[in-house]
């Protein structure tokens, strides 16, 4: 169905929809379309746009409704992950890497393939102790060919420092890797076809501690979406390694008030590893 919204008032929405979703308000629904509303809406917008003054006196067509869903899948079974690999010796690990990102390949499995510049397998240590997982590639790391490089990935970076650790010994990677068009969250297909290589990867490096950043990695760790909110301050366990979910970077970097949360999320992180807390005072 055509969208009743232009595309600047859809992607207005379209990032309103994923602040919602990385507050943790998972479960949005859209009202059924009252037709008639929805041509009065068109015709007041219209008229709006004809008359010349004064502009104030009509109501703006602002959006009742959400026209599209596709930033907030529907709740669907999720496959089965593929079995937990067999442990891969640590002096072994840097080469098993290749391999997966050697069968990942010129990847065509998705759509998303199309809009791509650079795949983005992941980065860092094969034996890190610690691992990060994001949504997906955004421009800089699509151009780069690297995760978490842009404004996002500073803040990541400093929130790697503050736990005492350096970048160079974790590992970080996505949920997809390839870049959605528009930095839109990716779509359930897109990440069930993708994720398969993410569980390998994680399967190599064995980390202690998996960190999920912002509710997609979250989601498609855990296998099941639930609001963030429900999932933070609490240890779950994902293949092998205690998994913490906070707050992805980009939201922190709309919601610098939220930094102190996803602190007090990296600290169960540390405290797991048996890293030095910092000093209470
Ligand atoms: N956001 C992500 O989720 N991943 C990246 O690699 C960069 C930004």
């Amino acid at each position: 169905m055509a969208s009743p919204f232009d595309s600047a008032t859809q992607q207005e929405l379209a990032a309103r929809l994923r602040f919602y979703r990385d507050l943790g308000l998972g479960e949005l629904y859209r009202r059924p379309v009252d037709a008639a509303l929805l041509e009065k809406l068109k015709a007041a917008a219209e008229a709006t746009a004809a008359a010349p003054e004064p502009q104030a006196a009509v109501a703006p067509a602002t959006p009742a409704l959400i026209p599209e869903e596709a930033t907030i899948p529907p709740r669907k079974t999720f496959p089965a992950p593929p079995e937990v690999g067999g442990m891969v010796p640590a002096a072994e690990r840097e080469a098993a890497l290749r391999v997966i990102s050697e069968d990942i390949g010129e990847c065509t499995r998705c759509e998303l393939h199309k809009g791509r510049n650079k795949i983005v397998f992941g980065d860092g240590s094969p034996t890190a102790r610690l691992m990060f997982v994001g949504e997906g590639p955004g421009a800089d790391e699509d151009a780069q060919g690297l995760p978490f490089v842009g404004r996002a990935g500073q803040l990541l970076n400093n929130m790697i420092s503050a736990m005492g650790l350096k970048r160079e010994e974790v590992y970080i990677a996505n949920v997809v890797k390839c870049r959605p068009p528009g930095n839109r969250t990716p779509e359930p297909e897109e990440a069930h076809t993708c994720s398969p290589f993410l569980f390998r990867q994680i399967d190599v490096v064995r980390p202690e501690v998996l960190v999920a950043l912002g509710a997609t990695a979250a989601t498609y760790l855990l296998g099941q979406r639930q609001p963030l909110a429900g999932l933070r301050g609490r240890i779950h366990s994902v293949r092998g390694s205690r998994l913490i979910v906070t707050y992805h970077p980009a939201y922190l970097l709309r919601d610098p008030r939220q930094k102190k949360e996803a602190w007090a999320d990296l600290q169960i992180a540390m405290k797991e590893l048996g890293l030095a807390l910092p000093a209470k005072g």
